[in-house]
């Protein structure tokens, strides 16, 4: 009688096996865009949710792609500047997603007023950025509530829509371009939905963001910057990474890491880089500092087609495993990089 049992339980169970998914986790794609901000988001029940879609049509479409996304069942778009909405047009015409929210707040620019076009035509259901709990299968996506007046100083940037993602036990805040008013208001007003596992760095790590106050109240294991390598704006700005390194925060970057994917399963996580990938001996900072002034004069990142005297100020946010050392600028000329503009070598 036992042993029958115990088998009918094997069989009970080998059938739950198979039924449930094999990978019923939660998947958040930071995506390497370059200087702007695009997010995947993939859930456990097959829901699928893009937060921004960078500044390039190609490479967000390329992303998708890649990933293997055949349908998206929600779009944000955190405000209307060109490095969070290229190609959102395309996308809303190819994956036709159920609805979008956005801040409501209009842009002058083309690529603005094709995204709204395609909203129209492909009749998307669409919602303001306005207060509002958004459930999705089993993730929920809560819209923290717009400045009330909106904020007039870096009026696009400031009124960002923020959203907070939660599964189980697991959160993660996305912030867009938000800068210190903005932080203020929302540390004042909903301190409590702030607190996250996972913060995305509001404006690429720019100074102009990420008060003391604001990271503190989101208090992050890990803070993600999604920036482009040697931008033109110096994203993200050393005193916005001072703060979090001072309060013990590991810092994720897409300019260095690649693509980030962050995986849970509701409590715990994981978080793997596309850097992650086997690549040549790193070049120890440390290392090169000794012999920089008597043998090595130009550095460039792996990732660049641009090289520096190795005094440029761009040779400091270069990453030590992507950092590449030349004796000479015919070495630098040769392994195919043109010389910065900025420090001219
Ligand atoms: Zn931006
Ligand atoms: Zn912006």
């Amino acid at each position: 009688m036992k042993k029958s049992f115990f088998l009918f339980a094997i069989v009970l169970l080998t059938c739950f096996t198979l039924i449930l998914p094999i990978h019923a986790k939660l998947n958040i794609y930071f995506l390497d865009v370059g200087q702007g901000d695009a997010s995947i988001i993939t859930s456990p029940t097959g829901k699928v949710v893009l937060i921004d879609s960078g500044p390039s049509k190609n490479l967000i479409l390329e992303h998708l792609d890649n990933l293997k996304i055949g349908h998206i069942d929600l779009v944000i778009a955190s405000h209307a500047h060109a490095d969070h909405i290229t190609g959102m047009d395309e996308i809303i015409a190819k994956y036709q997603p159920r609805a979008f929210v956005d801040p409501g707040i209009a842009h002058t620019t083309k690529t603005y007023e094709r995204m709204i076009n395609a909203l129209i035509e492909n009749d998307v259901n669409y919602y303001e950025g306005t207060s509002r709990k958004i459930t999705l299968g089993n993730i929920e996506l809560t819209i923290l509530p717009p400045a009330e007046p909106l904020i007039s100083q870096s009026e696009l940037n400031n009124n960002s829509t923020v959203v907070r993602l939660d599964y189980k036990n697991f959160s993660c805040l996305y912030t867009g371009d938000i800068e210190k008013e903005r932080e203020r208001e929302l540390c004042s007003r909903v301190d409590s939905l702030l607190d996250v596992d996972i913060l995305k760095v509001p404006h690429h790590g720019s100074s102009s963001s990420s008060t003391p106050t604001f990271i503190k109240t989101v208090n992050p294991d890990i803070a993600i910057i999604s920036c482009g390598e040697e931008n033109s704006y110096d994203h993200p700005h050393d005193e916005a990474l001072a703060l979090y390194y001072n309060l013990d925060i590991d810092i994720y970057r897409t300019d260095q890491h690649g693509t980030i994917l962050v995986q849970t399963d509701g409590s715990d996580y994981t978080i793997q880089t596309e850097t992650d990938a086997p690549r040549a001996p790193p070049v120890k900072i440390e290392e090169t500092k000794k012999d920089v002034s008597s043998e090595y004069k130009y550095a460039a990142s792996k990732k660049s087609k641009v090289f520096h005297y190795i005094d440029c100020s761009s040779v400091k946010n270069i990453s030590p495993e992507n950092l590449i050392l030349f004796k000479t600028r015919e070495e630098a000329i040769a392994s195919g990089r043109r010389p910065c503009k900025r420090c001219n070598p």
